[in-house]
């Protein structure tokens, strides 16, 4: 007898976590891992909030895991963070933000160091600003790619793949700060229909 309660318990989860919350109720959590400017916080949330219809929430700074340093290159491994970040609860999708060199497996190349990372259609996301240039370019210009990576990584998390569209702000950086830079910020009009409900309308 108790099975049947809890596939009932398990069915009203999904439909509250999924369903009710999908348009303007998903919640996002900024999650900052180890030490981040109170001004590339700022930069993240109010960047998500003019991007997305969904409540944002800049959590207290935790230490980077241990576990996802990788002492052969001396940083960390994305997709260890993305294991970590998946680890907290208490919202729909969370993104780390960190000052520290992260990286990735790449084609043949075992280590490539990347601006972010974001599972597709998941839960979690995680951006550094090691490679946007900060103390490069103008604090506004490197605030202003921080906020396009992170709004990049976390459309990732909305089920949005690379776009071809030169521009869009899901178009594949490829490593090169200059893509980012040539972002409008905004995805393309065939970006937006695919998160109809989560991207704020209007012109941009
Ligand atoms: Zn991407
Ligand atoms: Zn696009």
């Amino acid at each position: 007898m108790i099975i049947p309660v809890c596939l009932f318990l398990a069915a009203v989860f999904s439909i509250s976590r999924t369903g009710l919350g999908a348009s303007d109720k998903i919640s996002i959590a900024v999650q900052p891992l180890g030490p981040v400017d109170a001004d590339a916080l700022d930069a993240v949330k109010n960047g998500i909030l003019s991007a997305y219809r969904v409540r944002v929430e800049v959590r207290t700074p935790l230490p980077l895991p241990r576990p996802a340093y990788y002492d052969k290159a001396k940083r960390y491994r994305a997709e260890k963070l993305l294991d970590f970040l998946e680890s907290l609860d208490g919202c729909d999708k969370i993104i780390g933000l960190t000052s520290a060199d992260i990286s990735t497996t790449k084609g043949s190349i075992p280590d490539w160091g990347i601006f972010g990372l974001g599972t597709m259609g998941g839960r979690a996301c995680v951006v550094s600003t090691f490679r946007l240039g900060r103390g490069n370019v103008p604090r506004g210009h490197f605030l202003a790619r921080l906020v396009k990576v992170a709004n990049h990584e976390l459309g990732h998390t909305f089920g949005l793949d690379h776009c071809p569209v030169k521009g869009c702000l899901m178009e594949d950086a490829k490593g090169t700060i200059r893509t980012v830079d040539g972002e409008s910020g905004a995805p393309c009009a065939g970006c937006r229909k695919k998160i109809k409900g989560i991207i704020i309308e209007g012109p941009r």
